[in-house]
């Protein structure tokens, strides 16, 4: 197997897919695993995005885990690093990009270059932007952004050099946009400069992919580079890539479609409410009758489906709205709820794919896919082309496929277009 040449951590799943799809689109062939794998690689890639839940776990536990993986990519032959977390630089009280950061600075010690890294969660394309190390969440400050009421992870300040600072026994510095806007030797100078001050990480200011493609060339050959999924489209182009079609090639689409819902977000909602009115087959799931006979419910949704997946695909979905969400929150308890909706989907797609032939499935939510793909036994993505912003195709082998797998994508809530479900399965056609 060939080695890999950037190996990425991700501090949770969407988040991965994110970055992933950022890296196809500049060129890169790239798997993502779910968790640190147990084995080498088994397909070839120029990257490959090892998807943690680390974010809000307790910081030695996320750097534990960060570790594991670097230990696995580094086996796997990556030549950099990538520590990836969310653009609105998600972080508890006591980290954890921080601590996370200086664990692989410290374990890639041996490489020269290591005692220095940058942090940007910069991602201009997503409205996500860096002046003068403060973070800018569309028009309005991070902390004015609605993330200062976040429930796990509140951001109150905007000024990341103070957030990271915090979070860091190094010293943290800024590269800020003047230097960004001169080019890829101005930001290596200021590099050599806040070395030379004793710096050890550095905010990176960015507010547009100009800024980004500046960044990349000044990033060649650095051990570690830790950020949001923006500064990936600087990066292929350090190892001889640049965009091209192949990158997102995935094995020809066989088989029948269905869609699996279990987000409640506005977009997903909508996206519900276009694909009934398109005129295709819609069953709605109630909690509470799968509170009172799950398996039962379960049976009778793919007793509903198999006779129409022939004619197209078919949607199966317990997404409702808030109010109905409340209610059945209030009679069944919040995390009972969510969880027993979670399992009688995941049972719905192993069902779809193991039973009935689906072979191109979408799924929508966060926490729902990561049932499914559990329910699926998928350990690893290899990514496609992009469907929307942040939602690509991706091909997995799964024991409920077992000949040539299937294909699907995994969409996070508030994520596509209203006409996302059928759109997503003409793509793939
Ligand atoms: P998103 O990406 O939009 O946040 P998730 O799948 O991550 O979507 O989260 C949605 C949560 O809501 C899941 O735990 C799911 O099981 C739960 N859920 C889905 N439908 C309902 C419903 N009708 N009533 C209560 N909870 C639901």
């Amino acid at each position: 197997m060939k080695k890999i040449l950037l190996g990425c951590i991700a501090d949770d799943f969407t988040g991965a897919t994110d970055l992933a799809n950022n890296l196809v689109r500049a060129g890169m062939r790239v798997v993502q695993a779910i968790g640190v794998p147990a084995q080498p690689l088994a397909a070839s890639a120029d990257a490959v995005v090892v998807a943690l839940k680390s974010r809000t776990v307790p910081a030695d536990e996320a750097v534990a885990q960060s570790l594991a993986a670097l230990r696995w990519l580094q086996a796997q032959g990556a030549q950099q690093i990538y520590f990836k977390y969310c653009s609105t630089f998600d972080s508890t009280a006591q980290g954890n990009i921080g601590p996370v950061a200086e664990a692989l600075m410290d374990a890639l010690a041996d490489q020269p270059g290591s005692d220095f890294t940058i942090a940007t969660p910069a991602f201009p394309d997503n409205q996500r932007t860096v002046f003068k190390g403060h973070l800018f969440v569309g028009d309005v400050l991070l902390n004015d952004s609605g993330m200062q009421n976040h429930p796990l992870t509140p951001m109150a300040d905007a000024n990341l050099v103070r957030v990271l600072q915090a979070q860091c026994r190094r010293k943290v510095g800024l590269i800020d946009h003047r230097v960004v806007a001169q080019g890829p030797q101005a930001i290596q100078d200021r590099i050599g400069q806040l070395r030379a001050e004793g710096v050890g990480l550095a905010v990176v200011d960015a507010v547009s992919n100009d800024d980004l493609m500046c960044l990349g060339p000044a990033l060649k050959g650095m051990p570690l580079v830790t950020a949001g999924s923006g500064v990936a489209i600087g990066l292929p182009g350090n190892f001889g890539l640049a965009p091209s079609g192949t990158a997102s090639a995935l094995p020809v689409a066989t088989g029948l479609q269905a869609v699996v819902s279990g987000s409640c977000s506005l977009a997903t909602n909508r996206q519900v409410k276009a694909f009934i009115a398109s005129g295709r087959p819609a069953l709605a799931l109630d909690p509470l009758a799968l509170a009172a006979d799950e398996p039962g419910a379960v049976a009778q949704a793919l007793d509903w489906a198999r006779p129409l997946l022939g004619a197209g695909p078919v949607l199966i979905y317990s997404s409702a709205d808030s109010a109905s969400v409340k209610s059945v929150q209030a009679q069944l308890g919040v995390q009972a709820a969510g969880e027993l909706v979670e399992r009688a989907l995941a049972t719905v797609a192993r069902g779809l794919v193991g039973r009935l032939g689906v072979r191109q499935l979408v799924v929508a939510g966060g926490e729902t896919s990561g049932a499914c793909v559990q329910a699926l036994n998928i350990t690893q993505l290899q990514i496609g082309p992009q469907i929307d912003p942040g939602v690509p195709w991706c091909h997995a082998r799964s024991d409920a496929a077992p000949n040539g797998g299937l294909h699907l994508t995994l969409k996070s809530g508030n994520f596509g277009s209203d006409d996302f479900f059928s759109k997503a399965l003409a793509q793939l056609a």
